[in-house]
């Protein structure tokens, strides 16, 4: 048995290379080109990521958008600078249709931050509802795919049948902090069936900038009965 699986391992060993070789990678983040074993980002890439350590100023983003209902875990992976690795990494997520890449970020979060006891306690994962007409366009909802990777290493379901979008926002990038609030208003409702009365969720989106986004789907999340709420992003930038 232990030379069938020898034969195995070296044949699919050949077979990586080759596709190496005919199909050569680049990392993500720096463009060098990845090894055989590498995956999506080099380990110098994996690194440099700085972790996100200012969860208070994620509460003041949240009070400000006029979330007053006490959070449960409130909390950032990696701090999100422009023309960095992070920041590359979910520009291609989102724009370079690699929908590969969503859930091994979320695996990797996953793995660091479940040793924090960050995901102690919660029943389900959440995640920001994008709207049908950018589902189509851009095949998949990156935060879902974020949810996915939290999933497959703390076992958490994802629960899609909560949330949904009423009506799309355009590409936040390009507006400005005032709009960006206005815009969001209004935009989740909760499935008329959903089931989550007493529940433990934790809303998972791929970026936080104001935080007026994840505070509209709280905000939403809140009018069910004895629920407990907390907030997840792969990414979140410093200050605004
Ligand atoms: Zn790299």
């Amino acid at each position: 048995m232990s030379t069938y699986a020898g034969i195995r391992r070296r044949t699919r060993l050949l077979a990586d290379s080759l596709a190496d070789f005919l199909f050569p990678r680049y990392c993500l983040g720096c463009g060098r080109r990845l090894a055989v074993t590498q995956h999506l980002v080099c380990p110098d890439c994996v690194l440099n990521i700085i972790r996100f350590n200012a969860e208070d100023s994620l509460h003041s983003r949240l009070l400000r958008w006029g979330v007053r209902i006490p959070m449960y875990h409130v909390g950032s992976f990696a701090f999100y600078r422009r023309d960095e690795v992070v920041a590359r990494l979910v520009h291609s997520l989102k724009f370079f249709n690699k929908p590969e890449i969503g859930r091994w970020m979320g695996q990797w979060a996953a793995q660091v931050m479940s040793s924090e006891g960050f995901f102690d306690g919660v029943d389900a994962f959440v995640p920001i509802p994008i709207s049908r007409s950018r589902r189509r366009q851009r095949g998949y909802n990156q935060a879902e795919l974020i949810a996915r990777g939290l999933s497959d290493i703390t076992s958490i379901p994802v629960d899609t049948s909560i949330l949904y979008r009423k009506r799309d926002n355009t590409a936040q990038t390009h507006v400005s902090l005032v709009e960006r609030g206005s815009n969001v208003k209004d935009v989740f409702a909760l499935f008329d069936d959903c089931k989550a009365e007493g529940r433990s969720l934790m809303v998972v989106d791929d970026v936080i900038t104001t935080g007026s986004t994840a505070a509209n789907a709280i905000q939403t999340l809140s009018e069910i009965e004895d629920i407990r709420l907390s907030v997840f992003s792969w990414a979140a930038v410093r200050e605004i």
